[in-house]
């Protein structure tokens, strides 16, 4: 194995925003792994204050490092929220090294958290999408999309309840048509007109029963 690997256990690849920096040999916990380097930029200097850009890393009030050229490596490192590496800022040596917070497997990407200002300005707006994040909004999908499912089903219930209640009504009154049907064809035709009239009527021949029964007892 080439030494040259061995003092670069990294390798720059695609990751899912871009380029990141991946491991190619297993890295150890507390290890250097890289420095993040560029020229240095004095704030007292109105030329360096003037520099923008998303590479610059603040070493101190005065001193920040301006790691947009190509040679600093460092700078495909993406951040994430649980990452496995951090920066290491040296303010008095105006050095910043990037280390491994946790054994790194090869293929694994690297990665540092770049801090709340960053974080605020520039991937909040656009959503973090380290692994811990989507992991968070993976798992925050899932329980929208059960609370959606568990909503639907008890409303789909509820259908089904209301459907079998306006079945059983309808098939109620169908089966009191068919026993008025059934009465009216047993019966001869003049008959049949009286028990509808006699129905139409029933309250006055309920009236004129009760009266019945009445002289009926009367009677005995
Ligand atoms: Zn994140």
């Amino acid at each position: 194995m080439p030494t040259s690997l061995a003092s670069k256990p990294y390798r720059i690849g695609r990751s899912k925003t871009g380029l990141g920096l991946f491991a190619t040999q297993p890295i150890k916990k507390g290890v250097k792994i890289v420095e993040y380097f560029g020229p240095l930029l004095d704030s007292k200097n109105e030329k360096h204050d003037a520099i923008e850009n998303k590479y610059l890393f603040q070493i101190s009030k005065r001193w920040t490092v301006d790691g947009s050229v190509r040679k600093n490596i460092a700078r495909y490192i993406n951040h994430a929220c649980k990452p496995n590496a951090e920066s290491d800022v040296n303010p008095a040596k105006k050095k910043i090294i990037i280390r491994s917070i946790k054994k790194i497997e090869p293929g694994e990407e690297i990665n540092y958290d770049y801090g709340t200002e960053y974080f605020k300005e520039y991937l909040k707006p656009i959503g973090c999408k380290c692994d811990a994040c989507e992991a968070k909004r993976k798992k925050k999908r899932a329980k929208l999309r059960a609370e959606k499912l568990k909503a639907k089903q008890k409303a789909e219930r509820k259908e089904a309840k209301q459907a079998e209640k306006a079945k059983r009504k309808k098939d109620k009154a169908k089966a009191r048509k068919a026993d008025v049907k059934k009465a009216l064809k047993k019966a001869p035709k003049a008959s049949a007109k009286k028990a509808k009239s006699s129905k139409a009527k029933s309250s006055k021949a309920k009236a004129s029963k009760a009266k019945a029964s009445k002289a009926k007892s009367k009677k005995s």
